[in-house]
């Protein structure tokens, strides 16, 4: 994915040291034995250059200690003293035990508790001196349960450990935080000298040098220093990735041609004469802005971008036309089975009557009652086709000639990875990407920095109108007579709820349970009930039977998030909506407001704190993707509102996507720049 790129964008720029010391494994430093390796190895760090970039999770202004009389409940501190008393107590057959000690500095006497650490006894005795930072739990007596701790020892270290602010390191069992400081305190002025810069002869005048900034983040002065120290390495970050990004399009654009598949209008005009509607402005100005790019000297590389309901397939199905009329085969890829099957009978429907061949091909569903897509005998088709799938579309062996076109829907819920491979399965074809979710501009130039973007900003005309109402649990039995009502009066409805299965703890509602109960209550209503882990058939069974209004509600996970596509569906409950991101629930109402009725989702939320009220009150007032994405972007941060290691983001240890898009910007001019200048001096590259 993208690290791999990353990688070797480290690579070029470091390659005039083609073994630097700092790749030496951390085995090679004095001191550290294969057991010490291996707990390193477990905090990933292998290389010298490994532990240079360990960033501390905090620092520790030890000039100054607070007097243990002084401390304040509910406040961070470090409290230094000696031990006075420590014991270690045990019951319930010893399965249970506390170990505390009573550190004593002359103001007064603080209490540390550990629970069920039994073996803490041994790292203390009676009269160490210890720093303990935590905070206090009571204050009669003065209480810290859990304290961090470390003993204070008088070997001529006192230097590093002490009268100065020190880094504390994220630690693993059995890896003590003193050790690792001394590891770094003498590693640092030995090897910070091999730290090159990365980009020689780049203007950073208002931040250090990355040798500098490195030896900040270890042992500041100030704490300035650490917030400047950060900036760089952040800086070096958003770099390595934008290098990368951009020398990846830009390899593509010299060395690829582009296929011819901008068409001849020959399917198109019968298509759109058949359609039902016509296309909006917006529609219509992104397929130009698609045929340009198909019909152009290099491969398109193109993110579609469009709200829920914006009418992105209709404009796939255009753009798959423009490639079949030249002559080229099309794949489509889709997130999920359900939606693959959609997709799948939406184009059947669309295509079939021009003469075009549709194919389905998910990991379910290869053979059964759909033709099978034969593997051998697509290059022996005398006429293209379009082929619909999953990601087992790209795991598969099948040899897609004559590809012309790749579209990939609701890309956020692919890696990077991913679509790189599906789209070199053919010899450069082009790359159409669809997503729904309005991305905020950092997450859009790291995810997609490669990409250039056309936006449908303009929903179909003839639309009802959609009202978004949160409400607290307790109003249900309102919401049930509404939804009833809704039902009599022929429309149909989803409800979601955050689990597939009941916890332990019963506090989430289940899909599964709430089925069982709504069942016996809403008869004779037919209530049908669609999560991740039911079997390809059973899912199919019930979306059919919801789109041909058989089941008039459908109880779901938010498997139904996306792309699915019922508009006689007006009727949203989503209970526990506090659970779920923004984003998410901007996505869930997007699968109602497709008709021409008016269409209300009812949040149900534990509306307990301000907080999660207002959070939830967005929704109710904005329609506005982007608005709503940012407010998730901030409140909740990049993986969540991207759907977690789905997301294909980059992992940055310094970097921040909410807070540093500025700095972000800065990289992608520097890239620029970075690039131009390996052009006119290709061997300094
Ligand atoms: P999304 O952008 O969320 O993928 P869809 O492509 O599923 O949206 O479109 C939503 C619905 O709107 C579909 O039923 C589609 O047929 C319909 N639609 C698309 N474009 C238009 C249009 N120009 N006029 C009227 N209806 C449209
Ligand atoms: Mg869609």
């Amino acid at each position: 994915m993208v690290q791999i790129n990353q990688k070797s964008a480290i690579t070029t720029a470091v390659a005039n040291i083609p073994t630097s010391p700092l790749a030496a494994p951390v085995a090679s430093l004095r001191g550290v034995g294969p057991e010490r390796a291996a707990q390193l190895a477990r905090l990933g760090l292998n290389t010298v250059g490994d532990l240079l970039l360990h960033r501390p999770r905090r620092y520790e202004d030890r000039r100054h200690f607070k007097a243990i009389a002084e401390l304040q409940p509910g406040e961070a501190a470090t409290a230094r003293g000696r031990i006075v008393a420590l014991g270690l107590k045990r019951w319930r057959g010893g399965s249970k035990s506390t170990f505390e000690f009573i550190l004593e500095d002359g103001t007064g006497r603080l209490h540390c508790r550990w629970w069920n650490l039994p073996f803490m006894q041994h790292y203390f005795q009676s009269g160490d001196e210890v720093l303990a930072y935590g905070k206090l739990e009571s204050l009669r007596p003065r209480t810290m349960d859990h304290p961090e701790t470390e003993v204070v020892e008088t070997d001529g270290e006192s230097l590093i450990h002490l009268n100065r602010l020190v880094p504390i390191y994220p630690l693993t069992e059995g890896l003590p935080q003193r050790w690792l400081r001394s590891l770094l305190w003498r590693v640092l002025p030995q090897h910070v000298s091999h730290v090159a810069e990365p980009w020689p002869g780049l203007a950073t005048p208002d931040l250090p040098s990355r040798a500098n900034a490195i030896r900040r983040l270890h042992f500041p002065e100030e704490l300035t220093d650490v917030a400047l120290a950060r900036r760089r390495l952040a800086l070096d970050e958003f770099l390595e990735l934008q290098v990368a990004i951009q020398r990846r399009r830009r390899r593509l654009q010299a060395n690829a041609r582009a296929l011819p598949c901008a068409g001849d209008n020959r399917l198109m005009r019968p298509f759109l004469k058949r359609l039902g509607f016509t296309l909006t402005g917006a529609q219509t100005k992104v397929l130009r802005e698609i045929r340009h790019d198909l019909g152009g000297t290099q491969p398109m590389r193109r993110l579609l971008q469009g709200d829920v309901g914006s009418g992105k397939t209709v404009v796939a199905a255009c753009s798959a036309l423009m490639a079949l009329e030249s002559g080229f085969n099309v794949a489509l890829m889709a997130p999920t089975e359900i939606l693959a099957g959609q997709h799948f009978d939406t184009f059947r429907r669309w295509f079939e009557p021009l003469g075009t061949q549709v194919h389905l091909r998910t990991g379910a569903r290869k053979t059964g009652d759909r033709p099978e897509f034969p593997d051998a005998s697509l290059a022996t088709r005398p006429s293209p086709l379009l082929v619909v799938g999953t990601h087992a579309l790209i795991e598969d062996t099948v040899a897609l000639d004559r590809l012309g076109l790749v579209i990939i829907d609701e890309q956020h819920k692919f890696g990077v990875a991913q679509r790189e491979r599906l789209v070199r399965k053919g010899s450069y074809p082009h790359l159409l990407v669809m997503t729904a979710t309005p991305i905020p501009r950092s997450l859009g130039l790291t995810l997609y920095g490669d990409l250039d973007l056309s936006v449908i900003d303009e929903l179909p005309r003839g639309r009802g109108p959609l009202k978004t109402f949160v409400r607290s649990a307790d109003k249900l039995p309102k919401v049930w007579e509404f939804i009833r009502r809704q039902i009599a009066q022929g429309r149909q409805a989803y409800v979601v709820y955050p689990r597939v299965e009941e916890t332990d703890r019963g506090q989430l509602k289940a899909v599964t349970v709430e089925w069982e109960k709504l069942r016996r209550q809403l008869a004779p209503i037919q209530v049908g009930l669609l999560h991740g882990r039911l079997g390809a058939d059973a899912k199919e069974a019930v979306m059919g039977g919801f789109r041909a209004g058989k089941v008039q509600v459908l109880v779901a996970t938010s498997v139904i998030e996306v792309g699915v596509d019922v508009a006689n569906a007006t009727v949203m409950l989503i209970e526990h909506a506090e659970q779920f991101g923004l984003a998410q629930l901007h996505q869930l109402r997007g699968r109602i407001g497709r008709g021409a009725h008016e269409s209300h989702c009812i949040l149900v939320a534990d509306l307990k704190t301000e907080e999660a009220a207002a959070r939830l009150r967005v929704l109710e007032e904005t329609h506005d993707g982007f608005r709503i994405a940012e407010e998730d972007l901030r409140l909740r941060g990049p993986g969540e509102l991207l759907g977690q290691q789905q997301s294909g983001l980059p992992s940055f240890r310094f970097a921040d996507l909410v807070a540093d898009g500025a700095l972000l910007e800065r990289a992608r001019a520097m890239a620029g720049e970075i690039l131009d200048r390996a052009v006119a001096a290709p061997q300094a590259g």
